[in-house]
């Protein structure tokens, strides 16, 4: 019995450096998203040819991101997003100003 716990302890040490590796990865991929997004570089752009304004077409993949229950925001961007956000709402307040 005790030989068992050592080998779930050893397993879940592995599984927890995992995870920490899979968090930075994501913290990385999530930054990717967000230079992509603002950016308006890469394969995202395909996306929505309706908007010609290539800013515009960045605030309305926000607005849809956003939409969809993530945060949009510096803070916590892609985050699932529970409540409403002051952050996002304020970022996404800009779409129709200039
Ligand atoms: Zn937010």
């Amino acid at each position: 019995m005790e030989i068992k716990i050592q080998d779930i302890s050893k397993d879940l040490s592995k599984i927890k450096k995992y995870v920490h590796t899979l968090e930075e990865e994501n913290i990385k991929l999530k930054g990717e998203l967000a230079r992509q997004i603002l950016g308006g570089e890469g394969e995202l752009v395909s996306a929505g040819a309706a908007f010609t304004n290539p800013e515009d077409e960045g605030m309305a993949r926000l607005t849809r991101l956003y939409e969809q229950g993530f945060h949009v925001c510096n803070l916590n961007f892609g985050a699932k997003r529970n409540d409403q956000c002051l952050f996002c709402a304020a970022l996404l307040q800009r779409t129709g100003g200039d």
